[in-house]
């Protein structure tokens, strides 16, 4: 049987390091959908409109052909990852799953906050832009 470890802080002081090991089963990645790649070189993330595409036409061929990609941090390219397995949990596991998704969640709004806080200060890697907000910011 596939498993796999997870560690989260106990919510909710987030205080406690918890550890377990849960049934685990492959699925599309969900970092690249399967594509096995993902935007390298700072791009990941970041939004262009077609008048920026137009006004560097080179950068546009580039971007579509895939220059810079790289293997998705997620699969490292093998476009599958290992995920818990609810449907063959026991109900204590099923306990630490769910702590360990809203640990995650929790983890993932956070990073959104200071990536937004980053490029609102520092703006796209490319100096040619400026910042970039994304819709419905
Ligand atoms: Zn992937």
């Amino acid at each position: 049987m596939r498993t796999i470890k997870i560690v989260y802080l106990w919510p909710p002081s987030f205080t406690l390091e918890v550890t377990a090991t849960l049934p685990a089963r492959f699925e599309v990645c969900s970092g690249c959908g399967g594509e096995g790649t993902e935007l390298g070189y700072g791009l990941k993330g970041l939004a262009f409109s077609a008048e920026q595409m137009n006004e560097d036409p080179d950068f546009r061929e580039s971007y579509f052909r895939g220059d810079f990609d790289r293997p998705c941090s997620t699969c490292s390219g093998r476009r599958v990852e290992l995920v818990p397995d609810a449907g063959r949990m026991t109900f204590r596991e099923l306990r630490r799953f769910k702590e360990w998704k809203r640990y995650k969640c929790e983890c993932a709004h956070d990073d959104y906050a200071d990536k937004m806080t980053q490029w609102q200060e520092s703006g796209c890697p490319r100096d040619d832009c400026g910042p970039i907000y994304p819709e419905g910011y």
